[in-house]
């Protein structure tokens, strides 16, 4: 017989912490095929760096030609048809057959559920982000509008980041007092586990004056008019519109039949979906956690630890514990924390870390150690 086949879809972070992990307890016992159309990974967060001018896009890419692990191949191919029954993977160059499959392909945008969306400014892809830093520099008065078109959508906090910062780059031009902002966020409150870390953002919001709309989305955007209309007929005149799309899972994986309602069923502890041998880990599957690198790589342990018991026959599986850490850029360069838990209680709880500059280095390190873990750098 063969050495087992795992065939992981999607190097983002549940892709590549599942692999590594992998490697590490299995190293090349074990045929590890890791599939991403992209060359680069690129964390979240360094989106915002991008857009606001603080990192260049090539200095916060990853090439994958740098992630070398014992028993893993990672291949650039553009998957195109997923059969979760028989565990078969089509891509634009070649079929790749899985003992055990697991889907990491991380959830894309629907700019056809706003209308209007695909015609403004986005800041939640790279090429959004990129855009941005040609258009941010010619704002220099009105009004500011920050949308949410949709829940769930990835790393709650980031649009209210995405506000503080916006605050700093105004005031650092000089231009603050011409502009004002606005948040939409169809959530009640900035981060809903943890009240806390929601009541200092909302003091953040008040003392920058920044205008924050919760429970509301996006439903359309006129860009003849230049007004957003929420969902219920508010109509909100802009001159600078910062869109966050509505999210699912990518079409590949719309058309396997796998997801439902735009996402992914699995149980949440074990990430095994109602196919045998298939799992989904990362903001595709619904586990009721945020959709947040942090969690995608909770996800990821879980997975890994059940793999490497079926295939060493022995040992048990660690369940996923839904429990992650986020920081959170509050402007002038301080970091606030929050360490949400949501399948300890019955109702998800969270922790709230008062932003300081000290965090900064905490953040930092988070998105070092997994670059030298994953890549070497
Ligand atoms: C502005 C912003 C800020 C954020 N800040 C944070 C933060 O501070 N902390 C945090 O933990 N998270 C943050 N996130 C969220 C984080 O980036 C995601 O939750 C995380 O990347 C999800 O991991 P994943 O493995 O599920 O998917 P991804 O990392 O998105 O990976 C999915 C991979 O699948 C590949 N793929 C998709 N379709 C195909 C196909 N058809 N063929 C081949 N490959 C395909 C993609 O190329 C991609 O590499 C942020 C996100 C944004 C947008």
């Amino acid at each position: 017989m063969g050495k087992p086949r795992i065939v992981v879809l999607g190097a983002g972070f549940g892709g590549l912490e599942l692999t590594t992990l992998l490697s590490e307890q299995m190293g090349d016992s074990i045929d590890v095929t890791l599939i991403d159309k992209s060359d680069s990974f690129m964390f979240g967060f360094s989106k915002l760096d991008v857009m606001f001018g603080h990192a260049e896009a090539d200095a916060v890419r990853m090439p994958y030609s740098n992630y070398a692990k014992p028993g893993v191949q990672l291949l650039k191919r553009t998957i195109t048809a997923i059969d979760p029954v028989a565990r078969r993977v089509t891509t634009d160059d070649g079929v790749f057959d899985a003992d055990y499959l697991v889907v990491a392909l991380g959830a894309e945008y629907d700019f056809d559920a706003t209308p209007g969306l695909a015609g403004t400014n986005e800041f939640y892809s790279i090429p959004g982000a990129i855009a941005l830093r040609d258009v941010l520099p010619n704002f220099t008065s009105g009004h500011a509008l920050i949308g949410v078109c949709g829940a769930p959508y990835k790393c709650p906090p980031a649009p209210s980041e995405c506000a503080l910062m916006l605050h700093d780059y105004l005031v650092q031009r000089g231009v603050r007092d011409n502009c004002q902002i606005s948040l939409v966020l169809p959530l009640s409150s900035p981060v809903p586990p943890s009240p806390e870390t929601s009541r200092a953002l909302l003091e953040a919001f008040a003392e920058r004056g920044i205008e924050f709309i919760p429970s509301r989305r996006v439903a359309s955007v006129d860009n003849a008019r230049n007004v957003a209309v929420l969902d219920d007929g508010r109509e909100m005149a802009f001159d600078l519109f910062l869109g966050v799309p509505k999210h699912r899972v990518p079409p590949v994986v719309l058309e396997s039949g796998m997801s439902e309602n735009g996402w992914i069923p699995v149980n949440p502890r074990t990430l095994e979906t109602k196919y045998e041998n298939v799992y989904a880990v990362g903001d595709g599957a619904a586990t009721g956690t945020p959709k947040a690198g942090v969690f995608a790589e909770g996800a990821a342990k879980a997975v890994a630890s059940a793999l490497v018991a079926r295939l060493r026959q022995s040992g048990e599986a660690v369940q996923y514990n839904g429990f992650g850490t986020c920081y959170i850029e509050f402007g002038a360069g301080r970091i606030g924390k929050v360490e949400v838990d949501f399948f300890s209680g019955p109702q998800p709880t969270g922790s709230y870390y008062e932003p300081s500059t000290a965090l900064r280095g905490d953040k930092e390190h988070f998105g070092s150690s997994r670059r030298a873990r994953w890549f070497g750098l």
